[in-house]
């Protein structure tokens, strides 16, 4: 065990801290009061490798491994989380590295990690997000091709996106609730395909949402995510194993870019004559704040290093998802706090945070869903 970051891994945190500052930064708070996605920011970071950088580099990316992309998120997300999730998030690109053909990863991998498309993973439904098996989308088999029907809900990317990771069901009949679905991949520009984004989000707003309707949307059977039907719902877990971490280390970015500015701000703000700093109430809640992001990182680092060993631990992957979502919603509150009034107003970073916060208890499992998740297995 070592806890020393390689030099690259440090070269690596500071070309992406560095991006973030100067691209993100400027336009942050504009892209979040327009909901307006960052396609410039997209595609330089796609020139720079940091797009799906996790991405190994026989299939074009820049071969960071997960623990890689963990860092390159983190350094994001200490600027924007709405914009470091879809720059740092490769949608759907996982379960395609986990579970496709070579032919897939071939094919879709580059793709996306040179900034040749841009992927959604399109699971939830309108009345199926924590139940995955749920997911009433419908794909029939008809000659060459699956035949697609049903509607999918809150996607990211999904009014960008050239091509979308779709769980549907395949196999109804199947007495095994879990054996009844599969992923397949489905282009944005199929006939039949309806996308309607969705408007006026609490937080994330440089991200994209989506809706999104199929119509008797034909796809050939060579888009099925690997060999066999029947495969999806395992697939899925396997996509949320990995993407659960990247989300973590959204978590522990926000808290720390909430500590940061935190700080900053107490050195400055004076109140009965002295820096708020001097109170050792701001310095309790300093000191809370980096107590929880330093557990959290740890967790994170633990999580991705066993990610890259092949090392799937969903118990770890929980406990990691849940505590970063609790970290990350505990410190923007105080860090919204600590600048009083001003805290409250869009002119300063630390109200989007707060309000950014709350999607890392959501989405990629609800912080309930992890609570299950981590209790069910002590359990058994
Ligand atoms: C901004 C945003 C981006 C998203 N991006 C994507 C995406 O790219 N792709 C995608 O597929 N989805 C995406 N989602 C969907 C997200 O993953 C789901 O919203 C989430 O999983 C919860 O599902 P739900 O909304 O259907 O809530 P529900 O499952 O209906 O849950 C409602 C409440 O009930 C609780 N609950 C449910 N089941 C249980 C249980 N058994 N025991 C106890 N409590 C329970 C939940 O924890 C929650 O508190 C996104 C959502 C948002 C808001």
């Amino acid at each position: 065990m070592d806890f020393e970051l390689t030099d690259e891994q440090k070269m690596l945190i500071e070309t992406a801290g560095d991006f973030a500052k100067n691209e993100f930064t400027p336009v942050a708070q504009d892209l979040d009061r327009e909901e307006k996605y960052p396609m410039e920011i997209w595609k330089k970071a796609s020139e720079l490798g940091l797009i799906g950088a996790w991405i190994p580099e026989e299939y074009g990316g820049a071969g960071v491994g997960f623990f890689g992309n963990a860092l390159i998120t983190e350094q994001f997300s200490k600027v924007d989380l709405g914009i470091s999730l879809i720059i740092a998030g490769t949608f759907g690109c996982e379960s395609i590295y986990w579970g496709g053909t070579e032919e897939q990863k071939k094919k879709y991998l580059p793709l996306v990690a040179q900034g040749g498309a841009i992927s959604a993973g399109a699971f939830t439904e309108p009345d199926a997000g924590t139940d995955v098996a749920g997911v009433r989308t419908r794909a029939v088999k008809d000659g060459d091709d699956y035949v697609i029907n049903g509607n999918k809900m809150f996607i990211t990317n999904g009014d960008v996106c050239d091509f979308m990771v779709t769980l549907c069901v395949t196999n109804p009949e199947n007495e095994k609730r879990y054996k009844r679905q599969s992923l397949i991949i489905v282009e944005s520009d199929r006939k039949g395909v309806t996308i309607t984004k969705i408007h006026g989000k609490m937080g994330i707003r440089a991200s994209d949402t989506a809706e999104i309707s199929f119509e008797d949307v034909r796809v050939p059977r060579e888009n099925l995510v690997g060999t066999s039907e029947g495969q999806g719902f395992y697939q899925a877990m396997q996509f949320f194993d990995t993407t659960r971490i990247m989300v973590a280390a959204q978590g522990v970015g926000l808290a720390q870019g909430a500590l940061d500015k935190s700080i900053d701000y107490v050195k400055e703000r004076k109140a009965f004559g002295a820096p708020i700093a001097t109170f050792q109430i701001t310095q309790q809640k300093l000191a809370e704040m980096a107590i929880r992001i330093e557990a959290t990182r740890n967790l994170v680092y633990k999580s991705a290093c066993y990610l890259d060993q092949g090392k799937v631990d969903p118990i770890l992957n929980a406990i990691t998802k849940y505590y970063a979502g609790e970290t990350a919603v505990f410190c923007a509150n105080y860090a919204v706090e600590l600048h009083g009034g001003y805290g409250y107003i869009d002119e300063y970073d630390v109200q989007r945070f707060y309000r950014d916060a709350k999607i890392l208890q959501i989405y990629e499992g609800t912080k309930e869903a992890e609570v299950l998740t981590i209790a069910r297995r002590l359990l058994t």
